[in-house]
């Protein structure tokens, strides 16, 4: 099933591959204070940006983390 929005697909998928698992592996969690792989997550678009939400692979706790659209590449109203 497709976790994200079809705007926060756009976007998420005009973002360079090897920086999506960088920031697939790199969400702050508050239960561990340390960044951590988010898991289970869902994407939705917030404005020109998208904010995943899902679950910390070390202690499941919710986790979630804002990401910037590639400015320039896509302009959605
Ligand atoms: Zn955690």
């Amino acid at each position: 099933m497709n976790p994200f929005t079809p705007k926060a697909e756009l976007i998420w998928y005009s973002i360079p591959e090897v920086h999506r698992e960088a920031i697939l592996r790199n969400v702050w969690c508050g239960n561990c204070r340390t960044a951590v792989e988010i898991v289970d997550y869902t994407g939705k678009d917030v404005g020109r940006d998208i904010v995943l939400e899902g679950r910390c692979a070390v202690c499941g706790g919710r986790v979630a983390r804002h990401v910037e659209a590639v400015r320039g590449k896509i302009a959605p109203k």
